[in-house]
């Protein structure tokens, strides 16, 4: 089984602690305002084996963690499974997905994999709300994961690379849509 992804990334502005963020290719719900749409497409991406990606995290030991965002997790509901399944359990895990729990609980695969991880922040990106979070309803499955960091933390981070610079989180104030890489869901 593959996942199509758009990219993976160290980061300690998705989630507590250090953290391998998968950004997945793909999303079929448009958020009004949504900043993050080069992921929207699912026939772009790269489409890779879920035991490569599973291999690439647990070889990762100084994280303290995964978060999955994109694009929409949960539009790869199975292979987002997969990968949790063959990930060594240490790793907590949190997703953000656009989908309201009345949508997820409809579907079994989708009920799944937010049982399976450790925290998931759930519903659709409101581009008016005071706060990225205000419109989302927080699924805990167990205390791996501080909630707090996603109450109080507002990290803004830029990860620099020779061939460019991307720009993370939460910022105080909101600045320019492209300029934040966060998918908001
Ligand atoms: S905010 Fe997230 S769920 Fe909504 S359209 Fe954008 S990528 Fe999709």
């Amino acid at each position: 089984m593959n996942i199509n992804l758009h990219h993976t990334e160290l980061s300690r502005a998705n989630g507590p602690g250090l953290r391998l963020v998968v950004w997945v290719q793909g999303c079929e719900l448009n958020c009004k305002g949504c900043f993050n749409q080069p992921t929207h497409n699912p026939e772009t991406g790269l489409s890779i084996p879920v035991s490569a990606l599973a291999e690439q995290i647990n070889a990762l030991d100084s994280i303290d963690g995964v978060t999955i965002s994109g694009g929409e997790p949960l539009d790869q509901a199975l292979a987002i499974e997969a990968l949790i399944n063959a990930v060594h359990r240490e790793k907590n895990w949190v997703l953000y997905t656009g989908y309201a729990p009345k949508e997820i609980f409809r579907d079994a695969t989708m009920t799944r994999v937010v049982k399976a991880v450790d925290l998931t922040l759930a519903g659709r990106y409101h581009s008016n709300a005071i706060h990225p979070y205000q419109h989302k309803q927080l699924i805990k499955t167990s205390d791996r994961v501080d909630i707090d960091f996603f109450r109080t933390k507002r990290t803004v981070e830029f990860v620099v690379s020779s061939l460019s610079m991307t720009k993370t989180g939460l910022p105080i104030q909101q600045t320019s849509p492209d300029a934040v890489k966060r998918c908001p869901t």
